[in-house]
């Protein structure tokens, strides 16, 4: 079997570890015997319908994301919506995730339209918030990462949240709550990179592709001590720096 993944924008929103999200997910394939291939999407180039079986899009500062907000803007975002639509797994950290929901107002700078895949908007406000996050989700358990973002992000009535914080600020450091879950789409403030820590949710998206792809799929589990051991030195990192 061979998945194909879409790396969005990686050459220009690429912070703080991101590209980590990529090579886990590429190596988790290969460590199961299924062929991986990273394709880079940029600015000017098109999504093609039903080409790519996973999609990833890393964070950026503010001056990075008003090229790529109008490129995605028009038929390259819908096309996106509507793989996600169809079940495609996709991950968005930071300013990938602030540019699927309603839209990101930077601190500084014109209001960035997003393409509304996620029910939710996004706002800067004047404190950057930095540092080590710890979250609880009940879908894939105690979640690790790192954030350095201006923007607050409010989910709307339909959205659901990945989980809710337990050290750390999340999507606006007042609601508790911290990503943003749809369909196979998941968007999170967590860098680091976040999924090498997180293989349930590498395995989710992987899971995800593979099914649609192949139909029911077994996925073989991977000996994960070293990613858990990773996990807790992140935890404990985060209850002495908090
Ligand atoms: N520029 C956005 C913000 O500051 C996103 C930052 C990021 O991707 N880390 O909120």
């Amino acid at each position: 079997m061979k998945l194909t993944i879409c790396w969005l924008y990686g050459t220009t929103m690429n912070i703080y570890g991101d590209r980590g999200n990529v090579l886990a997910l590429a190596q988790r394939c290969r460590w199961r015997g299924i062929d991986a291939e990273v394709v880079t999407l940029g600015v000017g180039e098109p999504l093609e319908p039903g080409r790519y079986d996973l999609f990833f899009w890393g964070g950026g500062q503010d001056r990075e994301q008003i090229p790529v907000a109008e490129d995605i803007r028009g038929p390259k975002g819908e096309v996106l919506r509507a793989e996600v639509e169809d079940g495609a797994p996709l991950l968005a950290v930071c300013g990938g995730y602030q540019l699927l929901g309603a839209f990101y107002r930077p601190h500084d700078g014109p209001e960035l339209p997003g393409i509304g895949l996620f029910d939710a908007w996004t706002i800067a406000g004047d404190e950057r918030f930095i540092g080590n996050v710890v979250v609880d989700s009940d879908e894939f358990g105690e979640v690790v990462g790192f954030e350095n973002h201006s923007g607050r992000t409010h989910l709307g009535p339909t959205a659901r949240p990945l989980g809710r914080v337990r050290i750390g600020h999340g999507n606006n450091g007042s609601d508790g709550t911290e990503g943003c879950r749809y369909r196979n789409a998941i968007g999170c403030y967590l860098h680091g990179a976040l999924l090498p820590k997180n293989p349930a949710i590498a395995d989710f998206l992987i899971g995800a592709a593979l099914r649609r792809r192949y139909g029911e799929v077994a996925l073989p589990p991977l000996d994960d001590a070293l990613e858990a051991a990773a996990r807790a030195a992140a935890v404990r990192r985060a209850l002495a720096t908090r």
